[in-house]
C-alpha cells in the first residue's frame, strides 16, 4: 500500500489491517466518483430515484440497512448514527451522495457515515 493511504488510514484511526485497508479503498472510489460528479446537485435528480435495495452489491459494499437499530452489531456503528444526521444525506429527496442512483432512508446507516458540517 502507498504510504499516503497508510497516513490516511492512520489518521482516521482505523486499524492499519485487510479489512481497514479495504475500506479505505471503497470509500476513496466512492469519494472519487462524487470529486467527478458533484454529490450536491444531485439531490434534485433523486426524487425520482428508487430506493436503495440494502441487499444490492454497492449497499452490502457498506454494509448499508434501512433501519440502523439493526446496525448494532456492525463494529464501525455508533448509537445515534443515521443517514438523517450524516453529511452525505438531503431530507428534502432522501438522497445520498455516496449511492446516487438511489434513494435511502433517513433511518438507514451504512459505513460511510460522516458527521454533518451543516
Ligand atoms: S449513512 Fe450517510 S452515506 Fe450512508 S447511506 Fe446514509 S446518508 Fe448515505
Amino acid at each position: 500500500m502507498h504510504e499516503p493511504a497508510e497516513k490516511m488510514a492512520k489518521e482516521a484511526g482505523g486499524p492499519p489491517n485487510d479489512e481497514g485497508r479495504r475500506r479505505l479503498l471503497r470509500h476513496g472510489m466512492y469519494a472519487s466518483g462524487l470529486l467527478l460528479f458533484g454529490w450536491r446537485g444531485l439531490p434534485a435528480l433523486a426524487q425520482d430515484k428508487p430506493m436503495l435495495d440494502p441487499d444490492a452489491y454497492q449497499a452490502r459494499a457498506l454494509d448499508y440497512v434501512e433501519d440502523a437499530s439493526n446496525a448494532q452489531g456492525n463494529s464501525a456503528y455508533q448509537a445515534g448514527r443515521r443517514c438523517g444526521n450524516c453529511d452525505f444525506f438531503t431530507a428534502s429527496s432522501q438522497a445520498c451522495g455516496l449511492f446516487p442512483d438511489y434513494r435511502v432512508a433517513s433511518d438507514g446507516w451504512c459505513s460511510g457515515w460522516t458527521a454533518s458540517t451543516s
